[in-house]
């Protein structure tokens, strides 16, 4: 998998289980940060992939994330990971910096519809493949709950009443939006 993000990979690995082994990027070498130039999720996780795949040879799958925030008219999108950053809060991939940020744009606004969604972009054999994950829910107004990484303290799931911070891992495995691209990556992957 194309990332060397922690949160992620931990996440990948237990919605695979023991049925596959997952490579990082310092599993194979790579310490180079693969910039994420493109205007779309999608663009973002084939430009990692195809780099992955072109500079070491292997085959590989990379994802990326983006927040839509439905009175934010989709924002932050595929800016997610650098939203505060790029209003003045802060610096890139700082995520007390994200939330502070989104929860400010969204004061006293009673519209608080949103989703996630994931794209993992595989590039195998110099095949490329793109699966889709989505889960709606909607921003509190405040933080909520331990678990998770990012904005998950701040995104309550449709029909849960909880937070993915609130949920543990389990739950939010079952179904984020990573959790489902993932599960079309390997109904991909067991029937190759
Ligand atoms: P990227 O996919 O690593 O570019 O992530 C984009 C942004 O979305 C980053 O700010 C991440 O912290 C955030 N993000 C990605 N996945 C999740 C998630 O499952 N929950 C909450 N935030 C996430």
């Amino acid at each position: 998998m194309a990332t060397n993000n922690a949160h992620k990979l931990r996440e990948i690995r237990q919605i695979l289980g023991d049925e596959f082994l997952v490579s990082s990027l310092s599993d194979i070498g790579c310490t180079e940060d693969i910039e994420e130039t493109a205007d779309s999720l999608e663009g973002n996780a084939l430009l990692k992939a195809r780099y992955i795949a072109e500079h070491y040879g292997v085959d590989c799958f990379a994802d990326d994330t983006g927040l839509m925030v439905d009175a934010l008219d989709g924002a932050p999108g595929v800016y997610t990971a650098r939203f505060g950053a790029m209003n003045g809060y802060g610096d890139s991939h700082d995520t007390s910096a994200n939330i502070r940020c989104l929860l400010d744009r969204l004061d006293g606004v009673a519209l608080r519809s949103a989703h996630f969604k994931t794209v993992i972009a595989l590039v195998e054999g110099g095949r490329e493949h793109v699966f889709e994950g989505r889960v709606d829910g909607r921003i509190v107004t405040s933080l909520r709950g331990s678990d998770g990484f990012g904005y998950d303290p701040v995104f309550e799931v449709e029909d849960s009443g909880l937070t993915f911070a609130e949920m543990g891992a389990e739950q939010k495995n079952l179904v984020s939006h990573r959790a489902r691209a993932t599960r079309r990556l390997v109904e991909f992957l067991k029937g190759m």
